[in-house]
């Protein structure tokens, strides 16, 4: 795992887990059938703002990189921890908490507790609560059961992820260096997740 710098003192795979058994999917470790990949930035993205600490996506049936940013590093280990553990809830399909209010562009339904503290939510009010936990394990359970297929009247949708429809590869010998070359870039995940849309 050569993509993180040394004072990262946690492996991804285990801050993969930081939403612990709240956590609807599980990630494995594949490097022919990835569904993202975590990419270590060589440069920092900032504005007048402020920086981008890492990036990641909204579950479909592409393939991804979660984006981690140098400047990432530089926070506590706290903030860092609590960085992934919201960018990993974007993967589950959360939004920020004030999405409703200022990112109304992109379609956002409120389920559950809306509380100001929140995982989903910036800065210090970002932090992972145990109603986060219980309305996500609530949320994924509803609505895998089909008790749950709307949220507001917005109907969830849900993906296959790209790794249960890619075919699986052929392996040719000839192919072995672009294999190594990909093992360099990052490290790669499967999951499965729902989006509500
Ligand atoms: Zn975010």
């Amino acid at each position: 795992m050569a993509i993180l710098p040394n004072q990262s003192k946690i492996t991804p795979s285990k801050r993969l887990l930081a939403w612990g058994s709240a956590a609807p999917v599980r990630f494995t470790e594949n490097e022919d059938l990835w569904d993202f990949e975590i990419v270590m930035s060589a440069g920092d993205n900032c504005s007048a703002s402020g920086c981008t600490l890492a990036r990641a996506f909204f579950p479909d049936s592409g393939r991804h990189d979660l984006m981690l940013y140098p400047k990432m590093f530089e926070q506590s280990r706290k903030e860092q921890v609590e960085t992934w553990m919201h960018e990993i809830g974007h993967i589950f399909g959360l939004r920020h908490f004030f999405a409703t209010v200022t990112e109304t562009a992109w379609p956002a339904e409120i389920f559950g507790s809306h509380d100001k503290f929140s995982i989903m939510n910036y800065g210090a009010l970002s932090t992972l609560t145990e109603r986060d936990k219980k309305d996500l394990v609530r949320l994924y359970e509803q609505a895998w059961s089909g008790a749950l297929t709307h949220i507001n009247g917005t109907p969830i949708q849900f993906f296959l992820p790209y790794h249960k429809l890619a075919p699986e590869p052929i392996h040719v010998p000839g192919l072995e260096l672009a294999s190594t070359a990909l093992q360099q870039r990052g490290s790669y995940y499967s999951t499965s997740s729902i989006r509500v849309k």
